[in-house]
């Protein structure tokens, strides 16, 4: 039995060291990937479910790399975080919104509202406020048209410290969303004290909604507590058209997957909105 026990325990270590040794190679690649400008945004509409009408996107993190091919965000996120390298990534990102919906104001004299993902640590920096505000006025561009998209899951090391932070960036003008609702574990009680503006329900709910009473009932309970708590709701992950009349006919007013787009990179993603708006 000891035999076996230290075994498997050496299994254990040589699993580690590979994720450790896989951890390395992504970061490192990483960091080349960012300074070498190999990192690229794709926007994925979100939709008004009654028309169809596309009213903004979220950008989504794409990495194409010669030798790993394409990392996933799921796998490039955690290590940035890790090593730390979020913070620069990050920047980057934020002002890469920026500067998409700077040009498309300039090209078509529309403003255009573009949902971004935030991680942990990016949320948690100190001084993440004053850094986001320093980059919409660079880009001279007004802060609701960046909403910050958060998860529960962000907030529970230490909610009084989130709070605050949510509470400064929303007195300057950002949107906040929170993400993969009702995967985590916020009760009521914080939800009220968050200054959220909009809740987007988790593709777990969405998938099934239309064939499974639970998740149903979970979602026309969420229709009701967002009315009265004037947030807005998105659902995600609409993948087929008996979900979104279903949801729908509940009163979801948004909803964003591969049933409208799947996430494009800019120049699709412009060309979409323009036909859409008729330009
Ligand atoms: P998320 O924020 O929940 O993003 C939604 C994910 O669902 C995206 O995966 C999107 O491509 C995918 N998706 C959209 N519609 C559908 C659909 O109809 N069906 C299915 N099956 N999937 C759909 P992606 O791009 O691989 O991103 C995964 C996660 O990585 C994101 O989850 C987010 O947490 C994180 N992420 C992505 N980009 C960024 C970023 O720029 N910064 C940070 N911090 N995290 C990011
Ligand atoms: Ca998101
Ligand atoms: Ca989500
Ligand atoms: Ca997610």
């Amino acid at each position: 039995a000891k035999r076996q026990g230290r075994s498997r325990m050496c299994y254990f270590s040589a699993e580690l060291a590979d994720k450790a040794q896989e951890y390395l190679t992504i970061e490192s690649k990483l960091r080349r990937a960012l300074e070498n400008s190999e990192l690229q945004l794709y926007y994925q509409p979100q939709v008004d479910l009654a028309t169809g009408d596309i009213v903004a996107a979220e950008a989504l993190l794409r990495w194409h790399s010669d030798e790993l091919g394409w990392v996933s965000p799921d796998r490039m996120i955690p290590v940035a975080e890790e090593g730390g390298l979020i913070i620069a990534l990050g920047r980057w990102i934020i002002e890469e919104c920026c500067r998409t919906i700077r040009g498309y104001h300039r090209s078509s004299g529309n403003w255009f509202p573009i949902a971004v993902n935030v991680s942990a640590r990016q949320f948690l920096e100190p001084g993440f406020t004053d850094e986001l505000v320093e980059i919409v006025r660079f880009y001279d561009i007004p802060p609701s048209l960046l909403e910050l998209e958060l998860t529960e899951s962000m907030m529970l090391d230490d909610v009084g410290k989130a709070i605050e932070t949510m509470k400064a960036l929303s007195f300057k003008g950002f949107k906040i969303a929170l993400d993969d609702f009702g995967t985590g574990y916020t009760s009521l009680a914080y939800l009220k004290q968050f200054p959220v503006s909009k809740l987007k329900l988790d593709r777990a709910f969405v998938t099934d909604v239309h064939r499974d009473v639970n998740d149903a009932a979970i979602a026309e309970a969420l229709v009701t507590f967002t009315r009265v708590m004037g947030l807005s709701l998105v659902a995600e992950g609409i993948e087929e058209s008996v979900q979104h009349e279903c949801l729908n006919l509940m009163g979801f007013r948004f909803g964003q997957g591969y049933l409208f787009s799947r996430p494009l990179p800019k120049d699709q993603f412009i060309s979409l909105l323009e036909t859409k708006l008729g330009v």
